[in-house]
């Protein structure tokens, strides 16, 4: 029998008549039924949300009932990790492994790290502004927050956001994608019993284009905290704009990683794999041109077909697996259009390039581990985010060049460099158009950093202090100080 999902809003769980079937990208198979919400639905979250906001309990917590509810969700998450690790799994296509041991505790672990640290970011600050005037920075919610959430890592993305969202005293809606709202419709299950006040969390399932405008229109809304792809990001920005609205926006990437002739080759190698097929490349930071120097150029490229060529394509729920399938067909035959066009363009495929013959994997969206040379640095395939396990690997000779290469996309999410000259990484990390640089290492987010990307990557951040305060609005209180209470304004028109 197929599990139900209903919605929530307000508190209640609420099935609708129209469903969406779920389907695990690995097998084919349905494996769940999610309710879809339509416009009465929308209507019920929005309005509920922002009574919840402006007249329940949850804004006037103390910062130590918050801090308490906060704790509880991070455990709720690690009490049900097992089903969660599986139901992710099942609704991403994602090897087992990654969910077990990334996703789901990082969630959790952002709870955790927010309620250890938020009072501490919403310390009010008194500034002594003049003789006449003493000056208070509070620190406020910002209201109702609507975040919308990607389908690459559909619980840990939405915890980033909640995480803050919740421990700043913001109500939200959360509209996850509609391929993958299993664990977040899951996660209202956790919230629902550990007793978070109605209407607090409010997650409305439903496709983009049919939702997305009325959610990011409402003036009922005060910020969107979206993370997604450009295309959708730029109409977010329209709506948003009807009725003004703070707004975050973590977009795509084209990432490059800097390879440089002193590293141990079999370091840079391994790593460079994991920044490109984890996920099975859909990731936003994934390094998807690698840039080798020419000294070791053909050496690497070598050895990183060779491996690329080893790894473990196989059934999602299997620990062994290394690689699991696409979200869906139709990113397959985005990634299969963008080779195409790549070979059109004078590319040249030296691994994988086509979908895996295993008849076991026959009824998911697998892809082989693709590696392509000779790519133009005018053709779409190097400008342009492909979302799958599709990788450029190119040579440079010195590290102005190396920056060059890196900086000449649209995007600015995300780089690494890998040498042993640390002075030289740490400076050409100070020339690149990156939120996030890793030297010597990949992938690995700390909640205490701060995390977003430049240029058309986006704007806002996720985690840390400074992402915990873009869910927080600050209102500046001037109180008079004057002797004998007659403070300048009083004298203005001479009576
Ligand atoms: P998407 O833009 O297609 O969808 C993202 C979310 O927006 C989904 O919930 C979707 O339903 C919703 N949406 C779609 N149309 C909408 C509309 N008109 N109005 C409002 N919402 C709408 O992205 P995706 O395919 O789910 O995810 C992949 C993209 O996300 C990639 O471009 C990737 O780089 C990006 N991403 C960025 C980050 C980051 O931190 N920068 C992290 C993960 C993913």
């Amino acid at each position: 029998m197929i599990s139900k999902y209903p919605l929530y809003i307000n508190g209640q769980f609420i099935e609708t008549p129209e469903k969406q079937n779920i389907i695990n990208p690995s097998t084919g198979k349905v494996i769940a039924e999610a309710s879809l919400a339509s416009p009465a639905e929308l209507e019920s979250a929005l309005s509920s949300a922002r009574l919840a906001f402006d007249q329940g309990p949850w804004p006037q917590f103390s910062l130590a009932e918050r801090k308490e509810f906060i704790f509880r969700i991070a455990q709720g998450i690690l009490d049900n990790a097992e089903l969660l690790a599986s139901l992710e799994m099942q609704n991403t296509g994602k090897p087992i492994k990654e969910t077990t041991f990334m996703d789901i505790p990082s969630s959790a672990k952002t709870f955790e790290f927010m309620a250890n640290n938020f009072i501490g970011y919403l310390d009010n600050e008194e500034l002594s502004v003049s003789s006449e005037a003493r000056g208070r920075i509070i620190r406020e919610p910002m209201g109702v927050v609507v975040l919308i959430i990607p389908w690459n890592y559909p619980l840990l993305i939405a915890c980033w956001k909640l995480a803050s969202a919740l421990a700043a005293g913001n109500t939200v809606i959360v509209k996850p994608s509609s391929l993958t709202p299993l664990t977040v419709l899951e996660l209202a299950k956790i919230i629902h019993k550990i007793g978070l006040p109605p209407a607090v969390v409010n997650v409305v399932n439903g496709s983009g284009s049919k939702i997305g405008q009325l959610l990011c229109e409402d003036k009922r809304v005060d910020m969107v905290s979206f993370t997604g792809s450009n295309e959708i990001g730029k109409q977010i920005l329209q709506y948003s704009s009807k009725n003004v609205k703070k707004l975050t926006m973590e977009l795509g990437g084209k990432s490059a990683s800097l390879i440089f002739n002193d590293v141990d080759l079999d370091v840079a190698v391994n790593s460079s794999l994991t920044s490109i097929f984890l996920n099975q490349g859909q990731m936003c930071t994934a390094m998807s041109r690698i840039f080798v120097q020419e000294g070791i150029y053909e050496r690497f490229l070598e050895s990183f077909v060779q491996k690329a060529k080893r790894l473990k394509l196989g059934l999602a729920d299997n620990h062994e697996t290394q690689m699991g399938p696409l979200i869906s067909d139709a990113q397959r035959k985005k990634v299969i259009a963008y080779i195409d066009k790549a070979k059109a363009e004078g590319g040249k495929v030296v691994c994988g390039g086509k979908i895996p013959e295993n008849p076991e994997l026959k009824n998911g969206y697998y892809f082989e581990p693709t590696v392509l040379v000779d790519v133009g640095v005018h053709s779409h395939i190097f400008k342009e985010e492909v979302f799958g396990p599709v990788v450029l690997i190119h040579k440079f000779s010195g590290s102005d060049e190396a920056a060059i290469l890196a900086n000449s996309v649209d995007f600015g999410l995300a780089a690494c460099i890998w040498t042993k000259d640390l002075y030289l990484a740490q400076e050409l990390a100070g020339k690149l158009n990156a939120g996030t640089v890793w030297i010597n290492t990949y992938g690995m987010f700390y909640n205490e950093l701060p995390y977003g990307g430049f240029k058309q990557s986006g704007f806002g951040k996720e985690l840390g202090k400074e992402g915990f305060l873009e869910y927080v609005r600050f209102k500046s209180m001037i109180i008079d100080q004057s002797e004998e209470g007659k403070p300048l304004v009083n004298y203005w028109y001479g009576f």
